[in-house]
This record gives C-alpha cells, sequence and structure tokens, in this order.
C-alpha cells in the first residue's frame, strides 16, 4: 500500500479523497491553487502543497507542476479525482516515470480506450450493442453521407469529448452543412483533438451506467447501475440507483455483459460503462469514463463499498478482495448536484461567498461538499458546490427523504439550484420513474422554477 497520496484536484472531490485516505490509513496531501489556498480540502489535510495560479492550465492540468508537488512533498502516488488529469494518459506515463503511481487505469489502458469512436468499436466487438453510427468522419462530404445512410436526425460527437460539451444535434444536410466546421473547431478548442463521429439520435432515452471495478489480477465485479436521465444540456443533474427503467432481470443482464465486456477488451481499475436505454428498453453502449465518478456516492449508499479506498487498493496493486457475492445492493439512493446557477437566468453560474451554510442530517443522508461560511467560491472553476445523496428502503421514501434534506440545506449568499430540485422530484414524470435526458431541455426548466419558488 502508499505511504502518502498527493491529491491533485480541489472542491468536493479533494475532501473526499483525503477522507478514504485517512480511513485507508495513509498519508495525504493536498495540492491547490492560489485559488483555493483557503479551500476546505487544503484546511483540513495535514499537509498541503500549491501548485501554481488559479488558472488550471498552470496547476491542476500542469503534469509539470503536480509531479514536482509529489516528489517534494515524498508521496508515492497521486490520485487525480474526476475531470483535469484523471484520464491523461499522457499524465499517467510521466508520473510513472517519476517512479510515482498514477491512481486510475494505467497509461497503456487509458490510451486504449481513449477514443470514443475506437472504444465504441471495440466494446461492440466484445458483445455489447451501440447505436449506429459512423467511424471517424473524414470531412463534410464525409460526414454528409454517413448521416444519409444513418438517416436524420443524427448527433455529432467529438472523438476526444466529455462533460457533455460539444455534441450537436443535426437534423438535416443542411443544418450538418452549417454546423460541420464550427464543431470540428469547437472540438479542437475544448479537448486539443477535432476528431469527430456520429450517432443516430435516439428520441426519449434513458442514460444508464454501470459501475465496474478490475483489478490487474483480471478479477472483475459489477457494482450496480446509476440511472443519469434527469440532465439539462447533456449534463448530469439528479443521479439515482436502482434504474426505474430496468427490470431485475434487464439489470443482471447488462452488469453481467458490461463486466464481461470490459475485461475481454483489457480494462483495468475503476471505470463506468454508459449506456442509453430506448423506450423498448434495448441498452446501447455510448461510452466508458476511467476514472471515478461525479456519482460514485449513491453507488457506496446502496452497497456499503467505500470506491475510492477500492480504487487505491487496485492502484496499489492488490487484488479486489470481494467477490459478486459479495457485493449486495440494497434500498434506493439519489444523488443532488448542488450547482451555484441560477435557475431562472438561463443557469448562469453565480460566484461570490458564502455567507451561510448549513449541510442536512438525519439517517440515510450525506453531504459532499467543500463549502463553509464565509468560503469565496472562486470563479475559474466549475459551479459545483456539493452534493446531497440520500438513501432509504425504497424509492418513494428516498424521494421523501430527498424533499426534507433539500428543504435543510442551506447555501446563503449564493443562487443556486436547491428548488430546481425540489421541483423536479413533485414533478410527476419523475416521481412515475419515467424521465427521458431531453426532459428538461423539451420543456425548459421555467414549469420546475416556477413550481419550486411556490
Ligand atoms: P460526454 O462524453 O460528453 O458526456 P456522452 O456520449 O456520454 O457524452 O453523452 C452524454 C449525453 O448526451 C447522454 O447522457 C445523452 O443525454 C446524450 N446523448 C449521447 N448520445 C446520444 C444519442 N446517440 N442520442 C441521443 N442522445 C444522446
Amino acid at each position: 500500500m502508499f505511504s502518502k497520496v498527493l491529491i491533485a484536484n480541489r472542491g468536493e472531490i479533494a475532501l473526499r479523497i483525503l477522507r478514504a485516505c485517512r480511513t485507508i490509513g495513509i498519508g495525504a496531501v493536498v495540492a491547490y491553487s492560489e485559488a483555493d489556498r483557503d479551500s476546505l480540502a487544503a484546511q483540513l489535510a495535514d499537509e498541503a502543497i500549491c501548485i501554481g495560479p488559479s488558472d488550471a492550465r498552470r496547476s491542476y492540468l500542469s503534469a509539470p507542476a503536480v509531479i514536482s508537488a509529489a516528489v517534494v512533498t515524498g508521496c508515492d502516488a497521486i490520485h487525480p479525482g474526476y475531470g483535469f488529469l484523471s484520464e491523461d494518459e499522457g499524465f499517467a506515463d510521466v508520473v510513472r516515470a517519476h517512479g510515482l503511481t498514477f491512481i486510475g487505469p494505467s497509461a497503456e489502458v487509458l490510451e486504449h480506450f481513449a477514443s470514443k469512436e475506437a472504444t465504441r468499436r471495440l466494446l461492440e466487438a466484445h458483445g455489447l450493442r451501440t447505436i449506429p453510427g459512423s467511424g471517424m468522419l473524414r470531412d463534410e462530404a464525409h460526414a454528409l453521407e454517413e448521416a444519409e445512410r444513418i438517416s436524420y436526425p443524427v448527433l455529432i460527437k467529438p472523438s476526444g469529448g466529455g462533460g457533455g460539451k460539444g455534441m450537436r444535434l443535426v437534423r438535416t444536410a443542411r443544418e450538418l452543412e452549417a454546423t460541420f466546421k464550427v464543431s470540428r473547431s469547437e472540438a479542437k478548442a475544448a479537448f486539443g483533438d477535432d476528431a469527430l463521429y456520429m450517432e443516430k439520435y435516439l428520441g426519449d432515452n434513458r442514460h444508464v451506467e454501470i459501475q465496474v471495478a478490475v483489478d490487474r489480477f483480471g478479477h472483475a465485479i459489477h457494482l450496480g447501475e446509476r440511472d443519469c436521465s434527469v440532465q439539462r444540456r447533456h449534463q448530469k443533474i439528479i443521479e439515482e440507483t436502482p434504474s426505474p427503467a430496468l427490470t431485475e432481470a434487464e439489470r443482471q443482464d447488462l452488469c453481467q455483459r458490461a463486466v464481461r465486456a470490459v475485461v475481454e477488451a483489457g480494462y483495468e481499475n475503476l471505470g463506468t460503462l454508459e449506456f442509453l436505454v430506448d423506450s423498448r428498453g434495448e441498452a446501447y453502449f455510448i461510452e466508458i469514463n476511467c476514472r471515478i465518478q461525479v456519482e460514485h456516492p449513491i453507488t457506496e449508499m446502496c452497497t456499503g463499498i467505500d470506491l475510492i479506498a477500492l480504487q487505491i487498493k487496485i492502484a496499489a496493486g492488490e487484488p479486489l478482495g470481494i467477490n459478486q457475492a459479495d457485493v449486495v445492493s440494497r434500498g434506493h439512493a439519489i444523488e443532488f448536484r448542488i450547482l451555484a446557477e441560477d435557475p431562472s437566468n438561463d443557469f448562469r453560474p453565480q460566484g461570490g461567498q458564502v455567507l451561510g451554510y448549513l449541510a442536512p442530517g438525519g439517517p440515510g443522508v450525506r453531504m459532499d461538499s467543500h463549502l463553509y461560511p464565509g468560503y469565496e467560491v472562486p470563479p475559474y472553476y466549475d459551479s459545483l458546490l456539493g452534493k446531497l445523496s440520500v438513501w432509504a428502503p425504497d424509492r418513494a421514501q428516498a424521494i421523501a427523504r430527498g424533499d426534507a434534506a433539500l428543504r435543510e440545506l442551506l447555501v446563503d449568499g449564493l443562487t443556486t439550484n436547491i428548488e430546481l430540485h425540489r421541483a423536479i422530484l413533485a414533478n410527476q414524470v419523475f416521481i412515475d420513474g419515467k424521465v427521458t435526458t431531453d426532459l428538461l431541455d423539451r420543456v425548459g426548466s421555467a414549469p420546475f422554477v416556477a413550481a419550486g419558488n411556490r
């Protein structure tokens, strides 16, 4: 096992990793940018080190800054969290070249799964159904040809993409002509890679993902699924497990196929396979995330397994130590992403000082947040203020608990989406477990915001 881990991330996930390190009994050093000097993780850690200015490119995204911080503080491993350098094979390679361990898949595994388009084909070859789509698009003429073959509407996707960014729905050839070049330059600007591919646009779909864990000895388990269908502009807002979209038999089948496919394809460490499920219950693989996910707490609440501790263990070369039969998922859990944005003003991000903060409590309530009264939310990073997760024996009780906890949660001084969450919980489509990924974008958030303010 490692003796000391450098936490190369910020916000709630830095705190979460710190907690895992303490539980396992290993040292941790929090790496922070100048803007995060007063962060809760930096304050709570036994050791913290500044890795550069507020601009993430010169701190959290700078491999030299992160690696020298690990060397100077005597760490033997680096946990990248999610985002930033977490799926960067070049970084994982340099970490290893410095005699340190990257907590995640090896550089080779990351490279093997780096292209979304290639991974689609790879996992299709290992038995997972995919949505009809194209290979890498050479140019506009090729894109038009492929869209004709697949039939409109299609979704243009950046192969190096993530976070729901850069995807474009195209309904006609004319729209494709108007957007192809723009998509290409957007992908280049956002991901440093202008490779695009295309998928048939699936209406009325639900987002269901399977959590897997694979150790260095090829021993693998799944930890069930998460339903992330409540989204805005392809970004998840509420996640729950189990998914109301699947029957028990469908769940078992999908989980087993997912875990078999990734092992055969050579995957290692913690990972999440994302699927879209159509109105007939058919699941199509869309991508794999080679890191810990934002929404991991709901899986932890139902299985009782500490996923970050498990991830560290796998990276340290230890066997999983649990078999599939040991994984028992109990009850129902829901996570709400608490964001500093204004739903009544086009979800504009909100910066500023937290004047008051009170986290909810009680049975089955968990708050992962780096907020404290007086904390100044830096304007440089994403708008995630924390994650409120609730657990209960069944879905109806989890919804009731979620609403009670959201009522208790106080974030004074910033505009947040707390009321939007309450409105979604009260919505009949959500209560019926029938939300599709396009719901909020289709009906707009206005009915929800209005209902939430009642
Ligand atoms: P990213 O890597 O940017 O997160 P994904 O490929 O995981 O992108 O897709 C994110 C979301 O976009 C999905 O959860 C779904 O809402 C929507 N989406 C992706 N592919 C399709 C598709 N072929 N048809 C309809 N919606 C899609």
